[in-house]
């Protein structure tokens, strides 16, 4: 096992996710030594074969157990810390509300607590469209003064934990954060190549239609990110003087798409390994024309989003080259 000698200013909290991986490689290559938080220790060797599998040398990572839901770990996790990515909240569907909304919102107010005691400098929150858009405009029209309200009819868990645990961040700093800094990130539906070695997250989606296991695909709309975007967008975030206090939408240029957008995608691209991609959508109405703006991030972060063709397709691939999608029975 690697480990290094230099005293890490960085933490990325959830080491295991889908993203924090892609966030915890990028910040290695620049020869940072990075803390990452994970529930548990057990999961060490794994989130560094995730950074290997990027190319880049894990010497400089190290590990802290802490969990959004305890107080235990989180003034070890922050100790001598700077910067912080703070990437874990639950990407689950549950009915179950508290399930979601209990980690995202008392688990960013422990971060951020953590964060102004040790006198860390800033936070990068990943937040999401979720807590931007989620609630019904006569035209669906979204930029960053957009918030989705709480308290909107049938908000489902996910989308009302994003728009409360982003609040109560906000609400933190303003109050009690001591000058500490703070920039959300508000990306879109993230896809792109997994370092992770299990399909997680928003990935569910992509195995689903290549396995052929989702045989009709949802109708709805939505923007979609490239994961190493995304990832990009932290660090500058992170490094941008101007970025402290604001909201940054992140998506790919060009109109929103359906998942039959996708799927038609996969299939147009993909070959043979695409043949079991659905070709239906469910029974339902059109979804209503979307709009959602990135301008922000790209005037202010240099945010360069890649064509979202190219993200669709390089997901697949990277599913294929991981066998993460299960063979034809
Ligand atoms: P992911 O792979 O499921 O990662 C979620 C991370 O949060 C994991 O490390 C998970 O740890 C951790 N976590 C969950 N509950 C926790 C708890 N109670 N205590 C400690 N850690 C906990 O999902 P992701 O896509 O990378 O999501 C990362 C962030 O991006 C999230 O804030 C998500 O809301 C946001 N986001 C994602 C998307 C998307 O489409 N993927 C879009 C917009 C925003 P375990 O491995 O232990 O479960």
């Amino acid at each position: 096992m690697n480990s290094t000698t230099t005293t890490p200013t960085v933490l990325v909290t959830g080491g295991t996710g889908y993203l924090a991986t892609r966030v915890l490689a990028d910040l290695l290559a620049t020869g940072a030594a990075v803390r990452t938080t994970v529930r548990s220790l057990d999961r060490e060797d794994e989130v560094r074969a995730a950074v290997r599998r990027a190319g880049v040398d894990d010497g400089g990572l190290s590990f802290a157990a802490a969990s959004l839901t305890e107080d235990d770990g989180w003034a070890a996790a922050l100790a001598g810390i700077e910067d912080v990515y703070h990437t874990a909240s639950p990407m689950i569907q549950t009915a179950d509300r508290d399930e979601v909304l209990i980690p995202a919102r008392d688990g960013a107010l422990r971060v951020l607590r953590a964060a102004r005691d040790v006198g860390a400098r800033r936070v990068v929150l990943t937040s999401s469209f979720a807590a931007v858009g989620y609630s019904p405009k006569p035209v669906r029209d979204y930029d960053e003064t957009d918030w989705t309200d709480p308290q909107t009819p049938g908000l489902p868990a996910y989308p009302l934990s994003k728009a409360v645990a982003e609040r109560a961040a906000w609400d933190f700093v303003e109050r009690e954060g001591d000058g500490l800094e703070l920039v959300a990130l508000n990306p879109t539906w993230i896809a792109g190549p997994t370092l992770t070695a299990s399909a997680r997250s928003s990935l569910a989606v992509f195995t689903g239609m290549l396995d052929g296991t989702m045989t009709a695909v949802p109708r709805q709309r939505f923007g979609i990110a490239d994961i190493r975007d995304v990832a990009a967008a932290h660090l500058s975030a992170m490094a941008t003087p101007g970025a402290a206090g604001k909201r940054y939408l992140l998506l790919a240029d060009g109109p929103t798409m359906t998942f039959l957008d996708v799927a038609n995608t996969l299939r147009a691209e993909l070959g043979s390994f695409a043949s079991r991609v659905p070709t239906a959508e469910v029974p339902g109405d059109e979804p209503t024309p979307l709009v959602i703006h990135n301008e922000r991030a790209k005037q202010e972060l240099g945010f360069r989003p890649r064509p979202a063709v190219e993200t669709i397709v390089e997901t697949a691939e990277s599913l294929r080259d991981l066998a993460l999608v299960a063979a034809e029975a």
